[in-house]
């Protein structure tokens, strides 16, 4: 057998790349090339990052280090099997050391390089935070209900419809699906949106959930580009019974145990499911909450019909047995006397 030669170092060799022993062919490619200080622009605000030209949402800062250096480099156009393994280690709070290990081959020869950059981040305001620092704003949308105060309970849940929805748009890239902020009021929230988009938004997301109707008023606030600009008030109005009210419904008495599209809750006097669109409900009228039950003892209970004692006069009365009484003559039960008359209230209202 001939031993064969590298026809550039004269060297032994089995192998050649493009007719040159390994060691020949590598040595004038460069498998990636990285600049030694890179920058990466943050908003020390919210944390989204500047990158391809534009902000985009928040990310893990370490994720962000590694993608600037890995967009950085410039890898050798005939790299096969790219083995890179890219660790950041945090220097101060603007700097980042970024080791870079490559294996990979060009045209069949394994080659390996093991490099260090260094990244700095420039903290630089958003064009978000920008504007909401400016006070900028496009909407608010104003959470009351109808005919009474939201409870407590509501408002949060708005609070955190609001802040869910905008979150899940700014995720898809709506830069301007900021609430700039936000006014809990006597009589309700106030929500003030980046955009007229997302005040849109949050109404729906509430309205899915509760019920209710927006009216939506534009105001003029000025000109831009010789376009005119608008500002929308968006006036939400919940419904006005929540969960616990007993109210009359043409001739029925409903405990509410939901209302939003739908009224749904359980018939008083037959103890019967009851569910009707809000809207289709004629006469309708809150006559008390289930809170206010007062204990009566059961007297006698007839099968169809059911004897309570009024705890006011110590009369026997007469009503009809509703489906979910379980309680024995004796016991105690929670009635409401009513302008429709005295009704039993179920233990879990
Ligand atoms: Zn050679
Ligand atoms: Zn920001």
């Amino acid at each position: 057998m001939t031993a064969l030669f590298c026809p550039k170092c004269g060297k032994n060799t089995d192998v050649f790349y493009e007719n040159v022993c390994k060691h020949c062919f590598i040595k004038d490619r460069k498998l990636l090339e990285c600049p030694a200080v890179l920058f990466s622009k943050i908003c020390p605000v919210c944390g989204s990052v500047y990158k391809r030209g534009k902000w985009s949402a928040r990310e893990d800062e370490n994720e962000t280090i590694i993608e600037c250096v890995k967009e950085s480099s410039k890898f050798d156009n005939q790299i096969s099997n790219l083995d890179l393994t890219l660790s950041a280690k945090q220097l101060d709070y603007s700097r980042y050391r970024v080791h870079i290990d490559a294996k990979a081959k060009i045209k069949g020869a394994p080659v390996e390089i093991e490099q260090d950059t260094e990244v700095r981040i420039s903290w630089e305001t958003c064009d978000t935070c920008s504007r909401i620092a400016g006070g900028y704003f496009e909407g608010i949308v104003q959470v009351r209900a109808e005919k009474r105060i939201p409870t407590k309970e509501e408002l949060e849940n708005c609070r955190n419809i609001a802040e869910s929805v905008a979150a899940r748009s700014q995720e898809k890239g709506d830069r301007l699906a900021f609430i700039a902020k936000t006014e809990e009021l006597g009589e309700g929230t106030d929500f003030y949106v980046g955009s007229i988009k997302l005040g849109k938004q949050i109404c729906r997301a509430i309205i899915e959930v509760f019920g209710g109707k927006i009216t939506e008023s534009p105001k003029l606030v000025g000109q831009k580009n010789g376009e005119d600009l608008y500002r929308i008030t968006y006036a939400l109005r919940l419904p006005e019974f929540v969960r616990g009210d007993i109210i009359s419904v043409d001739d029925k008495v409903i405990v509410v145990q939901n209302s939003g599209k739908h009224v749904s809750g359980i018939d008083l006097e037959t103890g019967k499911r009851f569910i009707e669109n809000f809207n289709d409900l004629m006469q309708v009228k809150k006559l008390c909450r289930s809170q206010d039950a007062v204990s009566a003892v059961l007297v006698a209970d007839e099968g169809n019909t059911i004897q309570v004692m009024d705890p006011d006069t110590y009369e026997s009365i007469t009503i009809k047995r509703p489906e979910f009484l379980s309680a024995e003559p004796g016991n105690e039960i929670k009635i409401v006397k009513t302008t429709k008359g005295i009704f039993v209230v179920p233990d879990n209202m």
